[in-house]
């Protein structure tokens, strides 16, 4: 049986439950807790896709397709309260026919509502928004999520080894071999053997890549969200336009999280709150839910998306979300080395399906893939 290590415990590194249901041994190195990095700290929305509608219909798709095996398969990490998309200006209004438009060709449903209709389902809502529109957004929580993933692949045989920090990646003769690792809670170092490593440690997968002196143009692309007490919404609040910042109102529990700027950092080791950012944030939101902008702020938070950076693309918040896989044999001529990168956790699913794809290819082995309809264990299982 192939020995495969995924380096990162974040959803990206849930792609051992695929791994140990398709049969392969699976050893998952995390420097960290899991979910310590990007996982744990995102909005928490399960999108429909319809965030994406104006620019990246295919993503789109992707999200509502994802969207709907989510629910089914991990439903306790979800709560199906559906989202809204309100415009608030008549700059938002133009965008508003080619919304609808794009949701159909995307698949995502979407209920046009009369503004009375919206304020009488949120009340917070804005009395000068200008049109809203029903979508199957829905919360989800980000940390359970993960961990629904971690919790079934362990009961499946997969190894899983949190604050064990992969230091250097081993090659003969361009084939990996294995990793160095670090234990942080034995403070001892040794050597994984491995007939293939998964690079899946999202904003750091660059420096994995480094470690082989493989260049990964991968840079961490933070955004900042805000937490205010209480829940001023049943729904997730979007704004109806092309994806910005500060249009995101993601209620959690009894908390609304705004959302969220965007920009390039250099080193994910290095983010900071750069000053300015969360009362913007207020701002923009308090555009559709004015009692925002009356509320303390309880906490303030940056996470950065894994993105891949494009040459031709310099705006953030356009760089494309979909999830690539990289064969470093086809790329760099590294024999059993595969990154993933970019993406989002609602979509973290399908990625590791196109990845274990691949490695079955490479393997030689036809088995297919059964995470979309496989029912996950409770998070708990993996303290039990
Ligand atoms: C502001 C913001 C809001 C977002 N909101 C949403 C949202 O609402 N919905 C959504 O679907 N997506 C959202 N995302 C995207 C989502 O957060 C990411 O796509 C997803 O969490 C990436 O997961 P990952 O496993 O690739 O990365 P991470 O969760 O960062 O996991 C990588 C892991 O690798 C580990 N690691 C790094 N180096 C090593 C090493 N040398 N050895 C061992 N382990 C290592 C890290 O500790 C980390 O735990 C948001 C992103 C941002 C930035």
């Amino acid at each position: 049986m192939e020995k495969i290590v995924v380096i990162g415990g974040g959803i990206g590194g849930a792609i051992a439950h695929d791994l140990a249901l398709r049969g392969f041994a699976v050893v998952v190195l995390e420097k960290g807790e899991l979910c310590c990095g990007s996982t744990g700290r995102h909005h928490g929305l399960l999108h429909s896709g319809a965030r994406y509608a104006l620019h990246d219909v295919a993503t789109a798709a992707e999200c509502i397709a994802e969207n709907r095996i989510l629910r089914t398969i991990a439903a306790q990490a979800v709560e199906q309260n559906d989202g809204l998309f309100v415009a608030v200006d008549d700059a938002d209004m133009a965008h508003y026919d080619q919304f609808i438009l794009n949701c159909n060709a995307a698949g995502i449903p979407c209920r046009e509502l009369c503004t009375g209709d919206a304020r009488t389902m949120e009340p917070e809502l804005s009395a000068a928004i200008k049109a809203a529109v029903q979508v199957p957004d829905a919360t989800m929580d980000a940390w359970r999520m993960a961990m629904h993933f971690f919790a079934t692949a362990r009961a499946n045989g997969a190894d899983i080894r949190p604050f064990s920090e992969v230091v250097g990646l081993l090659a003969h003769s361009g084939t990996i071999a294995g990793v160095q690792v670090r234990d942080h809670r034995r403070h001892t170092t040794y050597v994984e053997k491995a007939d293939m490593v998964i690079n899946a440690a999202g904003p750091w997968a660059g420096k994995i890549a480094a470690l082989l002196d493989i260049h990964l143009p991968m840079k961490p692309s933070p955004g900042v969200m805000v937490s205010m007490t209480p829940r001023l919404t049943a729904m997730v609040i979007n704004r109806l336009h092309p994806a910005g910042e500060g249009d995101i109102i993601v209620p959690q529990r009894n908390q609304s999280i705004l959302g969220t700027s965007a920009w390039i950092a250099d080193d994910p080791d290095a983010v900071m709150l750069p000053a300015g950012h969360v009362q913007r944030m207020i701002d923009q939101c308090s555009l559709m839910l004015p009692r925002l902008a009356r509320l303390q702020v309880d906490a303030a938070w940056s996470a950065s998306r894994p993105l891949l950076v494009s040459d031709t693309e310099a705006d953030p918040t356009r760089i494309s979300r979909a999830s690539e896989a990289i064969d470093h044999a086809e790329r760099d001529g590294m024999e059993g080395l595969l990154s993933v990168v970019g993406g989002k956790a609602t979509t973290m699913r399908a990625m590791a399906q196109k990845v274990v794809d691949r490695v079955c290819a490479k393997t030689g082995r036809k088995i297919p893939c059964t995470t979309g309809h496989t029912v996950l264990h409770h998070y708990r299982r993996l303290f039990q």
